[in-house]
């Protein structure tokens, strides 16, 4: 009953700040990189020749693993302190940050955005602030890292420096209150403990700020909703969606629809981690069975929601965007993929109604030719195939998209207003 609450946080900023350091040196620190994963590293600093085993050895191979592709895409990593369950969904790749931002299994509730002092505020930090704002992440702490590597090392002075850099980009996208801590995620500096190289910072250490982070307050008063990840027909119990429940509340005895498909049926049972349960709330990643439902009506990217106010299918979609990274320009007709919640589709750019200053959300041009990297505009979408999302107003979680194209991120979204299809 006296559950910690779980919190998921992501590690953004410039590549080679340190994120993934931090990462590890967090979960090190806790003993979470699993023992036998540790047992085998050390073996091989043994047969290196290497007399001390090292956190930073744990590091480089953890990063070796990742550059080949273990885990490349959102890496689910947990830890536990005396306050809460963190989950770090963490951004190794800018390329993908916000793709994974989106269509992650968890949505962040807090960010902490890692800058290196001796580098200070970059183009990923810029865009990452901004896009942690646009993506709605509601909490920000920022960790000044590498300290050790100031000149002099643990400069008080760079430190302010960077703060204030970090400070200005904050406050022109509407950031207020975020706290600094400066760290070493390499030496372990303010990390986990108080630094003895930096007596000069009477402020928290970094777990002390992530346990100070406020609880998310869980969407449950809004409609239910679960994208559907995967469809399992298991013998004697019939056809098992699986999902992770955004909004709302599933009870066994639920009449539910799933969408496009537009299939109903009856919930029979909920299963979480193999365990039975009576009913479902947000963040619970489960497994239910519908009676009435076949393993070929429903598939991934199709949302389930009660019959009574089931998720919304767009004819056409108004949507603000922000173009990222895109090599040529965005003109009409154009139709990448859109990864919204579980669902991969391809959508049509219809119109381009107006591109809109960042810093104000004021027009700027009405009906622009074509849109190209750093705008931001109010488009008309028109799916390709059915295709359910929100406006991100009334369900934030089903709201929000990435657009894909050559392998890349080439923007970024949320939905305002849904042109209803009826079906
Ligand atoms: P990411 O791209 O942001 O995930 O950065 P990494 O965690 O992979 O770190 C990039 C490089 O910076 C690696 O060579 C790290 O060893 C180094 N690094 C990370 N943290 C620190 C630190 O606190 N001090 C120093 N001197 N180097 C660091």
């Amino acid at each position: 009953a006296d559950k910690k609450p779980h919190m998921n946080i992501v590690f953004i900023g410039h590549v080679d700040h340190g994120k993934s350091t931090t990462v590890g040196r967090l979960l090190y620190e806790h003993g979470e990189i699993d023992q036998r994963v540790i047992d085998q590293y050390r073996q091989e600093a043994e047969k290196l020749g290497k007399s001390t085993f090292e956190f930073a050895f744990v590091m480089d191979r953890l990063k070796e693993e990742r550059e080949r592709g273990l885990t490349i895409d959102v890496a689910h990593r947990k830890f536990e302190t005396d306050k809460y369950y963190f989950t770090i969904i963490d951004a190794p790749g800018h390329r993908d940050f916000v793709k994974n931002m989106i269509t992650g299994t968890s949505q962040a509730d807090a960010a902490v955005l890692i800058v290196a002092a001796p580098e200070g505020v970059m183009e990923q930090t810029k865009e990452h602030i901004f896009l942690a704002r646009t993506l709605g992440v509601p909490q920000m702490i920022v960790a000044i890292n590498k300290m050790d590597a100031t000149k002099p090392p643990y400069d008080e002075k760079r430190f302010n420096e960077v703060k204030e850099q970090v400070e200005k980009l904050l406050a022109a996208v509407g950031w207020k209150d975020v706290p600094f801590v400066p760290i070493s995620a390499y030496k372990g500096d303010n990390i986990m403990k108080k630094s003895e190289n930096m007596p000069w910072w009477k402020g928290p250490t970094l777990l002390e700020l992530l346990n100070n982070l406020k609880v998310p307050p869980k969407p449950t008063d809004k409609p239910l909703r679960i994208p559907v990840q995967d469809v399992y027909s298991i013998t004697g119990i019939g056809t098992v969606p699986v999902g992770r429940v955004e909004t709302g509340v599933l009870k066994v005895g639920d009449k539910v629809t799933f969408m496009p498909a537009n299939k109903s049926g009856e919930v029979k049972s909920i299963e979480m981690h193999h365990e039975p349960m009576k009913e479902a709330y947000p963040g619970d990643n489960i497994g239910f069975n519908v009676r009435g439902i076949g393993k070929k009506d429903i598939k991934r990217g199709d949302v389930c929601g009660h019959t009574s106010n089931p998720p919304t299918v767009a004819k056409s979609f108004i949507a603000q965007i922000v173009v990222l990274n895109h090599p040529s320009v965005i003109a009409p007709g154009y139709t990448p993929v859109f990864h919204a919640h579980t669902a991969q589709i391809a959508c049509r750019f219809e119109e381009l109604i107006k591109t809109l200053d960042p810093r104000t959300g004021q027009t700027k041009q009405d009906h622009p030719d074509f849109l190209k990297t750093g705008d931001i505009a109010m488009v008309k979408i028109v799916p390709t195939r059915p295709m359910v999302i929100e406006p991100v107003k009334e369900i934030p979680q089903l709201g929000r998209f990435a657009v894909r194209d050559m392998g890349q991120t080439v923007a970024a979204g949320q939905c305002i207003e849904v042109e209803k299809k009826t079906l």
